[in-house]
This record gives C-alpha cells, sequence and structure tokens, in this order.
C-alpha cells in the first residue's frame, strides 16, 4: 500500500497572491478528476481498520485532508460528498469555544488586507534584529526552502513571523493590525470558522479529526501543555459530535513542532497523527509511525500525482 496525503487549507474562488494559496473550486474539482485516475480514495475508518489489523492493500491510496476548520471549506465537503469521496476534516477546538480567532489566521488576514510595505514597516520597526535577519542570505535560503509557493518577499515574511518570534511577539505584532482591521473578533470568527452543526454534519460522515485547541505550534510548549492541546480537543470535539475521534493534524506539522516529545504523547491520546513533511506513506510508515505520517500539499500536486 502507499498512501498519498494531500492536505488543503483555504477554498475561494478569487486569489489575492498575498501569503495564502486558496484552491478554487474548479481547481479543486480537477483535482480530484485526475487523482482518481491513479489513486484510490480513502476513507478515515478504511485506513484505521487496514491499520488496526495491520493488513494492507496493495495499490495507490490517498487521503484527503482539510485543516483548519474554515466555513468556506463546507463547499468542498459538499462537493465530496457528492462525488462520494471521503476526506477528513481536521478542527482546532478553541474558536469554537471563546469565538477567538487563532493568531494563524489572523496574521494570515493581516497579509490579505495590509500593503506590504505597511506590514514590512511594522515588522522592521518593532524588532530591532529584523533589518539585518531580512538581509542576512541564510535567512532569505530557509525562508525560500520552507515557503516554495511564496515570492520571496512574502516568504521572508511568514517565515519570521512563524519561525523567529516567540508568541508574545506574535501577539504584539499582530493584534495590533488586525485591531486595526477587525473591531468585531467574535463576528469575524463565527464567519471565519465552522459553527457546531457543521461540525456535526462532518462528523456525521465520518470525515471529522482534531486540530489541536488553540492551533499554536506544540513542539514549544511543556508537555502537560502538549497533553492539554491534544487530549482537550478530542474530547470537546467528541463529546459535540457524538463520535470517537482517532486522528489529529498537529498545527504547522513541520520538525520544530511535531518533536520526538509530541508524538509520544499524541500515541497516547490518537491513532493517526498528521504531519506536513512531504513524502508518500508505504505500509511500514503507517505501522510504524502512525502518529507521523508524511503528508503534501495540493500545490505539490502535479496532473494528479505527487513525484518525490
Ligand atoms: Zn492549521
Amino acid at each position: 500500500m502507499k498512501l498519498l496525503i494531500i492536505n488543503y487549507h483555504y477554498f475561494r474562488d478569487t486569489k489575492s497572491g498575498k501569503g495564502i494559496h486558496p484552491i478554487t473550486t474548479s481547481e479543486f474539482v480537477n483535482q480530484l478528476d485526475l487523482l482518481s485516475k491513479k489513486y484510490l480514495f480513502i476513507s478515515q475508518k478504511k485506513l484505521l481498520s487496514y491499520f488496526y489489523k495491520n493488513s494492507f492493500p496493495k495499490g495507490y491510496f490517498c487521503l484527503i485532508t482539510f485543516d483548519d476548520g474554515l466555513k468556506e471549506q463546507l463547499k468542498a465537503f459538499e462537493i465530496l460528498k457528492e462525488k462520494k469521496i471521503p476526506a477528513i476534516f481536521f478542527v482546532s477546538s478553541m474558536p469554537l469555544i471563546t469565538n477567538k480567532v487563532c493568531m494563524v489566521h489572523k496574521f494570515h488576514y493581516v497579509m490579505e488586507q495590509v500593503n506590504y510595505d505597511s506590514l514590512l514597516d511594522c515588522v522592521l520597526q518593532m524588532f530591532p534584529d529584523s533589518p539585518a535577519r531580512f538581509k542576512d542570505q541564510l535567512f532569505q535560503k530557509m525562508s525560500m526552502n520552507k515557503y516554495i509557493y511564496d515570492e520571496p518577499k512574502w516568504a521572508k515574511i511568514k517565515f519570521y513571523f512563524n519561525s523567529i518570534l516567540n508568541q508574545r511577539e506574535k501577539h504584539l505584532l499582530i493584534d495590533q493590525l488586525f485591531q486595526g482591521l477587525e473591531k468585531d473578533e467574535e463576528r469575524f470568527s463565527r464567519h471565519l470558522y465552522m459553527n457546531d452543526d457543521d461540525i456535526k454534519s462532518i462528523a456525521q460522515s465520518d470525515m471529522l479529526g482534531s486540530h489541536c485547541e488553540t492551533h499554536e505550534p506544540l513542539g514549544s510548549m511543556s508537555d502537560s501543555q502538549i497533553h492539554n492541546e491534544l487530549l482537550n480537543s478530542k474530547k470537546f470535539l467528541s463529546t459535540l459530535s457524538s463520535r470517537e475521534i482517532h486522528s489529529v493534524s498537529y498545527p504547522f506539522g513541520d520538525s520544530k513542532s511535531v518533536t520526538q516529545g509530541v508524538i509520544d504523547i499524541a500515541n497516547e491520546v490518537y491513532s493517526l497523527g498528521i504531519t506536513t513533511e512531504r513524502g508518500i506513506n508505504c505500509q511500514n510508515d503507517i505501522h510504524k509511525r502512525s502518529l507521523s505520517l508524511k503528508r503534501v500539499s495540493t500545490s505539490d500536486i502535479n496532473n494528479g500525482e505527487y513525484l518525490n
């Protein structure tokens, strides 16, 4: 068995080209059609049954995943149901409970709305180390390696924000810019994220998974915080949906966010854990590293195939 796991985020018919990469309805439908020529789409339930039995069929399988529990993804959910294609929607619990917006989504919104030069000015003025960093060649190389689908200027901003700033500094930068754009965070949150009923209908189709509580990187937390993020989101989603939650997609999903410590704790709570380490999983991966499965982005797919 070869298992290709693909990740989707924003589902929009207009693209700003500024830091986020939505897929449009027609691109999504086209990608599914092309994928179906090589891969058999697999459901969470089927994958779990193979995993529990440690018995895998031969062939190429594809698991479609959506992260972040965004309301706009309901359009994709309808398309998938119509085409009878299974998927997993990984949802963070904090926005459902508090109607707050996750930091990462505030950052995406700020990138979409604020002019690039103003955003850069803000960063350069606020953080004394940033002018030297932005000129540093290694920093530029690392940012472009991480954000291969972004223009270099957006890659640098994203890398600085996501990989260099600490939580306090991120809040300092983004809360101020976000509040300048959007006064009513609760209203914004209700508009951005799925609500309880949306989650229930996704769970009824057996397509629900956890994306932790707060969408902060687990790798920088203490063991008890990691445990709470993993367990509380599972408990909340399973109570809301009256379904067992078996799988987690780690926020950010890179090696810094998904350390061995995170994987060990996730192993106590979930059966499947999905990272953003690029690659195709073989059945040995599914058996031996079920809590750190590889996954590619929709942007990595060319003509319905992922070529390593
Ligand atoms: Zn996410």
